[in-house]
């Protein structure tokens, strides 16, 4: 697989969404490639040449067929198109296929373009919820948070929603208030560098200590930001010391941003340490991942 700038002439200039699948495909294989699609990515270089993102397949990596329309449901729109084709994929069990929008007619009748991905070259097909593309398009992250990082804090926020969903550790309307979080919410991330802090947050933001939460491995990660999310809903909890009697305890732990961790691995991460979350107003829910400091209390 290969991603390609290629400029906009080199494709004919095409006027639609259609056309410029055709074209990034006539180009693909004008220039020995099985293949490709285009990214909807465009710039214009220095030179003043226009570009469109494309990516490319080679025949290790892909076919292309011609799938006959009795074979495919039917369709009448480009994303219905994509549906059918995938459904193809799904029935003939290939790992995975994609049109190519080039229509061909034979003695049998129309014959669709399909570039089909071999099994080598797809890792994973995944069935990705709104929910989930919504949170990787339109929640921030400051610039000095690592691509890495983001993909981390991404995929275990991810895994919270998942959890939460069918979890039996919330009440309906704790789910449907964290739940509208990650559907209608922008949540901002920024960097900690508090020692000892795990991460801070409230309102909308997030503030992690990746050096600090990340190395204790992606059920604290996951744990960590579900409770913080649950701060974000307006779920409130007490304090607790070494001093605090069972029952000052007890509320902690009974709490629904202490319950949303135990949907993540069936257990409350702060449970067993003396790892708690504090907080001295409503914009700053302070998961601690060491001993909590006397002036925080
Ligand atoms: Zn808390």
């Amino acid at each position: 697989m290969t991603c390609k700038s290629i400029p906009v002439a080199d494709l004919g200039n095409p006027a639609t969404d259609e056309e410029r699948f055709r074209a990034v495909h006539k180009w693909a294989v004008n220039n020995k490639f099985v293949g490709g699609f285009p990214t909807f990515h465009r710039e214009r270089y220095g030179t003043g040449v226009q570009v469109y993102g494309a990516v490319l397949f080679t025949a290790e990596a892909a076919e292309c067929l011609d799938v006959e329309k009795r074979d495919l449901r039917e369709f009448s729109s480009n994303e219905e198109r994509f549906r059918s084709i995938d459904q193809w994929a799904s029935d003939t069990k290939v790992a995975a296929a994609f049109p190519n929008f080039i229509e061909d007619e034979d003695s049998t009748g129309i014959m669709f373009g399909t570039i089909v991905l071999k099994a080598g070259a797809v890792l994973r097909k995944l069935d990705i919820s709104e929910h989930i593309l919504r949170m990787h398009t339109t929640w921030t992250f400051s610039d000095d948070i690592t691509s890495s990082q983001r993909l981390r804090s991404l995929a275990q926020h991810a895994r919270g929603f998942d959890r939460v969903i069918t979890c039996g550790n919330l009440e309906p309307q704790e789910k449907a208030d964290v739940l509208a979080i990650y559907q209608t919410q922008v949540i901002d991330h920024q960097v900690n560098h508090e020692p000892g802090v795990n991460a801070r947050g409230g309102g909308r933001v997030l503030h992690i200590n990746f050096n600090v939460l990340f190395p204790q491995g992606d059920d604290e990660i996951a744990q960590t930001l579900i409770h913080e999310l649950m701060h974000c809903a307006g779920y409130r909890h007490g304090h607790i010391t070494r001093t605090s009697t069972p029952e000052e305890r007890s509320v902690y732990y009974n709490t629904a941003p202490l319950r949303a961790e135990l949907c993540i691995a069936g257990r409350q991460s702060l449970q067993t340490s003396e790892r708690v979350c504090t907080c001295k107003n409503d914009s700053a829910w302070i998961i601690w991942a060491a001993q909590v400091p006397r002036s925080a209390l």
